[in-house]
């Protein structure tokens, strides 16, 4: 298929591969800033080419992990209500809240239902005008125009039965609160392509300037990957520093220029609260005061709702890259994908569920042993 199997070519992995043992001379540890990215390291077994100086740690990006706790309970509050239909994407149906998920409360009669957009929120609101339809959305700035959309539909259409429930997070502050660490280890980032083909990555300009970081927009292929850390090592070798845009075949400097401007139509900046990493300044939109209206958490009056993350997941030790889910004591045996206990277990972008669904056999075979 075009624009895969060229990415996935077994003798051109082997000649980055190649490449990159050739110029490395030191130790080097890269952050993959996207749970998409994590999953094709694992599933491809990407790390296994690498030479043993390069260290690759997971990031942060996987947005139904790094939606807080709180906002969780407060959806799910929402959906008990009476008179609404709560709505969300797939993803987020087994993620625990404090005492409960969407999957229980649906399977015990409360309306809650699956869609595939937002905008499948605003026709549902369109044909049940007796019923408040609620879109819970969270995600990084790939998702967050379709979320802007929706509601500037539904304001559109005068549709009040419509709101939105959103959690939506900023890749560059991240890095900036990652690399602001005393502790930090990372050299240099693969940033993620799907954001910067929305964004752009002049954002990204500063920061490396800034943390004297290279920072490469990489896809999610092998050959992407590979190609990324490449050119990160190479950076790191010569001791240059700057963006460079590995997914030239989707991505430009300056993004979706529409798509960005419907995000600052709808959205203003905001700090934001990350699951098991805390807050971060300025990492997050929220709808503009002139969309209020439409702002399922001032609507339902639910920000009030706070809750405490369990002391046992170790799960912000491992979207920082300070752990690895495998450190865990719960995970694959308390924690496991049919029964999580944070949401890196759940998520189809999560670190622990990738290393459950790639890894599990070789992390456990020294408990195996010991039995
Ligand atoms: S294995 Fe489970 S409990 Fe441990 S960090 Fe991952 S999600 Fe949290």
């Amino acid at each position: 298929m075009k624009y895969q199997d060229e990415y996935r070519d077994a003798d051109l992995v082997r000649r980055l591969a190649a490449e990159l043992e050739h110029i490395t001379t030191r130790d080097w540890t890269l952050m993959e800033i996207c749970g998409g990215q994590t999953h094709s390291i694992l599933k491809y077994g990407i790390d296994d080419f690498l030479p043993p100086e390069i260290r690759l740690v997971h990031g942060p990006g996987c947005p139904v992990c790094v939606t807080p706790l709180e906002l969780i309970d407060q959806a799910l509050t929402i959906a008990r209500m009476p008179g609404v239909i709560l709505t969300t994407f797939g993803d987020m149906m087994r993620v625990p809240g404090s005492e409960t998920d969407f999957l229980t409360l649906k399977a015990n009669g409360v309306d809650i239902r699956m869609v595939y957009s937002p905008l499948d929120a605003v026709r549902l609101a369109e044909r049940t005008p007796d019923k408040e339809i609620v879109f819970f959305g969270v995600g990084f700035e790939t998702t967050s125009p379709a979320n802007a959309m929706a509601v500037k539909v539904a304001a559109q259409l005068g549709l009040r039965n419509f709101s939105l429930l959103a959690s939506q997070v900023l890749v560059p502050p991240a890095i900036r609160f990652l690399m602001s660490q005393p502790d930090c280890e990372i050299q240099g980032f693969l940033a993620a392509g799907h954001v910067c083909t929305v964004m752009g990555y002049e954002e990204y300009e500063p920061l490396a300037e800034e943390f004297s970081i290279p920072i490469v927009v990489t896809g999610f292929e092998p050959v992407d990957i590979l190609s990324g850390v490449l050119q990160v090592v190479r950076q790191l070798e010569s001791g240059s520093v700057s963006v460079v845009n590995q997914y030239n075949r989707i991505v430009r400097r300056e993004g979706n220029v529409q798509a960005r401007q419907l995000l600052k139509d709808l959205f203003t900046i905001t700090d934001r609260n990350w699951r098991g990493i805390g807050e971060i300044p300025s990492s997050g939109f929220r709808l503009r005061e002139e969309y209020a209206a439409w702002d399922a958490e001032k609507k339902f009056n639910v920000g009030s709702i706070k809750t405490k993350e369990s002391a046992d997941c170790m799960a912000g030790q491992v979207m920082m890259g300070k752990a690895e889910p495998t450190d865990c004591p719960l995970f694959g045996t308390v924690c496991n994908p049919e029964r999580p206990v944070g949401a890196p277990m759940v998520s189809s972008e999560g670190a622990c569920a990738a290393y459950f669904t790639y890894r599990r056999r070789e992390s456990m075979a020294g408990e195996t042993d010991q039995i």
